[in-house]
């Protein structure tokens, strides 16, 4: 297994394999690439260009795919996923960071959600297709994304909602389609609470038999904003890391708003002894993946 921090702030945490950096988040806000970490990339779900071309948020018939609307779970605003500007603009752009780090993991390079996008152009294009409204979404996403892979010359890996079953109908995601470009899956699990880690390793599970590459998955730590009451313990953190490692999935993220959070995570983990030890019990190999893992952070937090 891998392990990777994932961060809003250009620093690598000491103690994981790897180290991705959000460069564009949903607000839109960019930072630079940094050339020894991967970048991630947020596509769609971009509140400054909405707020730059108000025309541009997708559309539904249960309204637009803004920050607010109720009858989705949205957090930001979100482009049409058709819309040709915006694309342009990010290919150019997911090239460029491509070229300045160390390979490309993109967030919602993908409809919006259920109903979603129902905009002139959009209606246009699908009368055109002669498909399906469902089969019209995903050609139009996996086009996409062969257009991307056409600029990442490094890794490039495709992140997906936790949502096993109804991706396809949600999104216009096809988990075979993306596996033809992606070098690997990231599974975003992110969550203020693991108290119940029985949902996230079912999940862990399903995603593991249906993706035809590499899965990883991403817990939530402590993000931008957070006081140390609203994020997951460490003993929930170590019980679901060992719960999911056990599906035989390839690799866990850990994300923190910086490497301060991580190292703050890092010494609960390693203060948790007696809970560590009966973590054991709980599988073979891949938990002691995780848990070798923990005992090599003792010396970066001594
Ligand atoms: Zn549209």
């Amino acid at each position: 297994m891998k392990f990777g921090a994932y961060m809003y702030e250009p620093e690598k945490a000491e103690g994981f394999d790897l180290h991705l950096l959000r460069v564009k988040i949903e607000t839109g806000a960019r930072i630079p690439p940094v050339a020894g970490m991967h970048s991630n990339i947020a596509i769609f779900a971009d509140n400054a260009a909405v707020h730059r071309h108000p025309d541009w948020i997708s559309q539904s018939p249960l309204g637009p795919a803004r920050m607010g609307n109720g009858r989705f779970n949205f957090y930001w605003d979100i482009v049409c996923a058709t819309q040709p500007d915006h694309r342009a603009e990010q290919l150019d752009y997911i090239e460029d960071v491509d070229r300045h780090s160390l390979g490309v993991w993109l967030n919602s390079q993908y409809f919006a959600d259920h109903g979603h996008c129902t905009c002139p152009r959009c209606n246009e294009l699908w009368r055109k297709s002669g498909l399906s409204w469902l089969e019209w979404r995903r050609k139009e996403v996996t086009e996409f994304i062969s257009q991307v892979r056409e600029r990442v010359k490094k890794e490039l890996v495709l992140s997906i909602q936790p949502d096993p079953v109804c991706s396809y109908e949600r999104y216009g995601v096809d988990f075979d389609d993306f596996a033809k470009y992606a070098d690997a899956f990231n599974v975003v699990m992110f969550s203020k609470s693991y108290a119940t880690p029985w949902y996230w390793e079912m999940l862990a599970r399903a995603f593991k038999k249906l993706l035809k590459k590499p899965v990883y998955v991403s817990l939530y730590v402590f993000g931008p904003g957070d006081s140390a009451k609203d994020v997951p313990s460490a003993s929930e953190l170590l019980t679901v890391s060992v719960r999911c490692a056990r599906t035989g999935i390839d690799g866990i993220l850990y994300l923190a708003s910086g490497a301060s959070q991580i190292r703050d995570f890092q010494k609960a983990a390693v203060d948790k002894v007696e809970f560590r030890a009966r973590l054991e019990s709980y599988g073979g190999k891949p938990v002691q993946e995780v848990l070798d893992l923990v005992t090599s952070w003792e010396k970066i937090v001594e």
